[in-house]
């Protein structure tokens, strides 16, 4: 290995993903974007194994990624003008009432969800508009209602709206960032079958399934005051400066790797060019047992990591651990 790798656990990974299937009725896996870090292929194949009938691509673009992966519907979460009324695997979401007409007066009966507009204020249709709404999807294989909530306790917005929105035209619940008791309440309340989109609290359940690792490139003994780098920034101390794999094309040192609000500003202003202003910043990659500080902002495809004298330097070729946020994290490989 010479790039960074993300090891998964497969075994400890799909107990993890079975164990949410069973407490999630409903369940469509969503697989967007870099698929958590894991990649859209690999989410595909296991909403498959999973019996998944359903699965959520964030954008039409993903589609190709995903489509001979999975065998079932496949629906498109970001609102899809001009969306194609003949594919019937394909459930576009429709946030606007001009966009529905259209979809409307196809003779396909083209299969489609509505998104009902929640205190995101992303998209979708105002409540008012759903009264206007309701003959249009008539002219649909209606698919149901989407309902996509801020994160956080939405518990009353979400009745509300599956209130609105069921009285308008009875269907199917298709919801977002609620907990699936919640969701079956609702259901079960409002007569109506529900589907609960988890992407984060599926594949990321358990974060000691999977672990990120960089590989040691290479090691140089420095002194203080000699330069290294693009920027021939003088390195803090006696020491190493070490080049492991992994930048800013693993989407590594772009994001805080933790909640922690003080790392997330100090690696956001990694991002910003902030380093050279503030002179360090503390980078996600371990060595001898704790996170060193990068020498300058990480480079495309590997970082300069200093490790102050005093330390045990790596080896070429080591792996070390790398934390990284998996929403963002593309790493060159994945293993056991
Ligand atoms: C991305 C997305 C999800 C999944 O979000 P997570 O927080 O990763 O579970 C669910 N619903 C919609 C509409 C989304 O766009």
């Amino acid at each position: 290995m010479t790039g960074t790798t993300l090891r998964i656990d497969e075994a400890a990974w799909r107990t993890s993903l079975d164990r949410v299937r069973d407490a999630t009725p409903g369940l469509v896996p969503v697989a967007k974007g870099n698929g958590y870090g894991f990649g859209l292929p690999r989410l595909a194949a296991e909403a498959t194994r999973l019996g998944a009938d359903t699965i959520a691509v964030g954008t039409p673009g993903e589609l190709d990624a995903v489509a001979d992966r999975f065998p079932g519907t496949i629906v498109v979460l970001t609102p899809w003008p001009g969306a194609p009324a003949d594919d019937p695997r394909i459930v576009p979401t429709i946030s606007r009432l001009d966009e529905l007409r259209r979809l409307a007066a196809s003779d396909n009966r083209p299969r489609a969800l509505v998104e009902v507009a929640t205190s995101m204020r992303r998209h979708g249709l105002a409540p008012a508009e759903l009264a206007d709404a309701a003959p249009l999807i008539d002219r649909l294989d209606f698919a149901g209602w989407t309902i996509h909530l801020p994160i956080g306790d939405t518990s009353a917005e979400a009745v509300d709206l599956a209130r609105t929105a069921t009285a308008a035209r009875p269907a199917p619940l298709w919801f977002s960032h609620v907990g699936a008791d919640r969701v079956a309440r609702i259901g079960a309340e409002l007569g109506v079958e529900t589907r609960l989109r988890l992407g984060t609290g599926l594949w990321l359940a358990d974060p000691s399934a999977y672990r990120a690792t960089s590989t040691v490139l290479d090691v140089h003994r420095v002194r203080r005051g000699e330069r290294a780098g693009y920027r021939q920034r003088k390195v803090p101390g006696d020491g190493w400066v070490v080049v492991v794999s992994g930048g800013t094309a693993n989407g590594i040192g772009l994001e805080a790797p933790t909640a922690a609000t003080t790392l997330r500003q100090r690696l956001t202003a990694v991002a910003g060019g902030g380093l050279a202003a503030t002179g360090r910043a503390l980078s996600p990659f371990e060595l001898d047992g704790r996170k060193r500080w990068f020498l300058e902002p990480p480079h495309m495809q590997s970082s300069l990591i200093f490790l102050p004298a005093g330390s045990a330097p790596p080896a070429i070729g080591d792996e070390v651990p790398v934390t990284v946020r998996m929403t963002t994290y593309l790493p060159d490989a994945t293993a056991a």
